[in-house]
């Protein structure tokens, strides 16, 4: 099986490398997508947000998260220390806003793992930025992949399986899709829109 990509990629100022957000709903794979991207590519940079929700066993503070109090995430609103936030399925999820600019300034490839109400906000401060939305084979595959992760209790995945269906909703709005149908074909249809393939 492969990738199918639908859109067509927007122009690439010369020589400047952009900021990359990859969007779509939760459960899609956008997780599994990067590791792979990432483990071809290590010197592609991953922002690591700060989020309300609790670490899902094995996950590491200051590795797929940083893991902080309401009152903490407060704090880097106010002062202003993210360039997106958004609440998810009953959490708060922001981008802090230095270390992107620093790596995008110091000519580093980046990729942002967001979600849709992020991916708007980037594209309102960064026009430049190009948006990947990465869309499931079908909703019963979305479905049936939320349901299988087996980590969250049922109210949660209901919310998610909500907030999916306005996702997928939104995805005109993306300068290009990827179908999830194969992780190596996403990740090399990923790396070569980055130019890095
Ligand atoms: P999860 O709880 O499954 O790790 O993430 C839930 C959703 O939040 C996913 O769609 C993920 O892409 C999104 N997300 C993760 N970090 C951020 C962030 O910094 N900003 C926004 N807007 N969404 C995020």
């Amino acid at each position: 099986m492969s990738g199918a990509s639908r859109g067509a990629a927007p122009a690439t100022p010369a020589g400047r490398p952009r900021l990359t957000v990859l969007s779509g709903p939760s459960g899609v794979g956008k997780s599994t997508v990067v590791a792979h991207l990432r483990k071809a590519h290590p010197e592609v940079w991953l922002s690591v947000s700060a989020t309300t929700r609790r670490p899902r066993p094995g996950e590491r503070h200051g590795v797929q998260y940083f893991f902080v109090e309401d009152e903490e995430f407060d704090k880097l609103i106010a002062n202003g220390e993210l360039l997106e936030w958004a609440e998810f399925a009953g959490h708060r999820y922001g981008t802090p806003r230095r270390p992107v600019l620093d790596r995008l300034e110091a000519g580093e490839p980046v990729l942002l793992e967001i979600d849709l109400q992020g991916a708007r906000q980037v594209r309102e401060a960064m026009p430049d930025a190009r948006l990947v939305f990465l869309a499931p084979p079908s909703w019963d595959e979305l479905v049936r992949r939320l349901t299988g992760r087996g980590t969250e209790p049922p109210e949660i995945i209901r919310r998610r399986l909500d907030a999916a269906r306005i996702e997928l909703a939104a995805e005109a709005e993306f300068d290009i899709t990827l179908v999830n149908t194969s992780v190596e074909a996403v990740v090399s249809e990923l790396l070569a829109l980055m130019r890095l393939s």
